[in-house]
């Protein structure tokens, strides 16, 4: 399968090619050429499927003809070490857990997968080619413990997780600075996009590629965005399995979204066959998707901070890709995906009102997917929400919000247990350059 770029003024790439460039030369997203339409005969017994199995499906479709069937089998099951099962909240709606993995969020699917498909390439590579790769990742907090937990432990890959000095919760430190292995931190004097500079600038830079091979693991990848997909067809699955076949006509999904990967990948499921009635975006105070909606133009702003902070983006990157699914028809996209945009105070009011009322615990994101559905859902219809990260993520706010305790599972408690380990830097280019020159 080749990939295309969605600004169309890149030569068409392999998947390896995609997967270790992240990004086509023109900057624009890759898409895969083509998406298989999956036989009606999974879909009328999919709920006799596992996960995984139901996964492993999906995967083929996408990679199959470029991963043999037994790698790319392992690599599925690796990356659902953990389940993404769907829970009742109310008659009407249900939550899809994505935050049974390591690093409690959803995107540890995407990254897990990501990890074990480059390894699959360095392996396949023949013997004198086989130095090591360097991801090189910026984060503002929780990408950066998804991508390296995912990689942590993948032979022949070597992980520097670049994040700003004081400017990461305390909670999403610990979950890349205490691993150790094949994992770096790097504590960078600055903000953010400081951090995002020195890797675009390290990947520009002549001499240092020479001396390493580097590579990124940014949302944008088509390995960490279409592994996404599986989840959704599960969720299927699960629905079906407890309600029975006419229930679900009228499923409606609904994704709280901030660079939108985790929505795309679910309309990329549609159309592979996935019946799915209509899709919610939900967004915080960050609405420019949802102005798109309303109005038919994309205009993005500078992101604003809000208590959903993984869904504070102005400018999703995704759109792209949600704009090349439909060839830019807007009335097509109007008519089956609509959005809701909700402020700190509107997200906080429907946290408190779903635990007094059903004993559920939101996190701020999930908590403007369920809002969306509350609002939205028709008679008839049964909504599906992500709940994108565990609410012991974001433990302060939660608590304050339900004056009520979040658990901690276990394995968040035992990251606050780890070690610091980090590297300080500041963020001159040359002094990050020359820390590299000697690994
Ligand atoms: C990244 C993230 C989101 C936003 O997902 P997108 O794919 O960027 O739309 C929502 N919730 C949580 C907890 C996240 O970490």
């Amino acid at each position: 399968m080749k990939y295309y770029s969605t600004n169309k003024k890149a030569p068409v790439a392999t998947l390896e090619k995609a997967v270790v460039k992240g990004l086509a030369e023109d900057r624009g997203l890759y898409m895969p050429e083509r998406i298989k339409p999956l036989p009606a005969s999974f879909f009328e017994n999919i709920e006799q499927l596992s996960f995984q199995e139901i996964a492993y499906t999906v995967a083929d479709a996408f990679f199959g003809e470029d991963v043999d069937a037994e790698s790319l089998k392992k690599i599925v099951y690796d990356t659902l070490s953990f389940d993404c099962p769907v829970v009742r909240v109310t008659d009407q709606i249900y939550s899809l857990e994505l935050f049974h993995g390591p690093t409690l969020a959803f995107k540890d699917v995407g990254a897990r997968f990501m990890a074990r498909l480059l390894q699959y390439f360095i392996n396949a590579k023949n013997s004198d080619d086989q130095g090591l790769v360097n991801v090189l990742v910026a984060t503002s907090g929780d990408t950066g413990s998804a991508v390296a937990n995912g990689f942590l432990g993948v032979d022949g890959i070597h992980v520097y997780v670049l994040y700003p000095k004081g400017k990461v919760s305390p909670i999403q430190e610990c979950q890349f600075t205490t691993l150790g292995q094949n994992i770096t931190a790097v504590e960078v004097d600055g903000v953010f996009d400081d951090c995002q500079a020195l890797v675009k600038n390290a990947f520009m830079d002549e001499e240092l590629n020479q001396h390493m091979k580097l590579t990124s693991a940014n949302s944008i990848n088509v390995a960490r965005f279409l592994p996404q997909a599986f989840y959704y067809f599960n969720a299927y699955a699960r629905m079906k399995e407890a309600l029975g076949s006419s229930a679900i006509d009228n499923l409606v999904m609904c994704v709280p979204s901030g660079n939108f990967g985790n929505i795309c990948s679910a309309l990329f499921g549609r159309k592979m066959g996935l019946p799915i009635r209509r899709f919610i975006a939900a967004n915080n105070a960050n609405d420019i998707f949802y102005h798109y909606l309303l109005t038919g133009k994309y205009e993005p702003k500078a992101s604003k901070q809000t208590i959903a902070n993984a869904m504070d983006v102005g400018d999703p990157s995704n759109f792209a890709r949600i704009y090349d699914l439909h060839q830019g028809n807007y009335e097509e996209i109007v008519s089956y995906i609509s959005g809701a945009t909700y402020t700190d105070e509107q997200i906080r009011k429907i946290m408190k009102d779903c635990f007094n009322k059903t004993g559920y615990i939101l996190d701020p994101h999930g908590a403007c997917g369920f809002r969306a559905l509350s609002e939205q859902l028709l008679p008839g219809e049964v909504g599906v929400f992500c709940e994108t990260a565990h609410p012991a993520k974001f433990k302060d706010t939660v608590e304050a919000v339900i004056q009520s305790e979040v658990a901690i599972p276990d394995r968040l408690a035992a990251f606050m247990r780890g070690t610091k380990q980090s590297i300080s830097l500041s963020k001159d280019f040359a002094e990050f350059k020359s820390f590299l020159m000697k690994r």
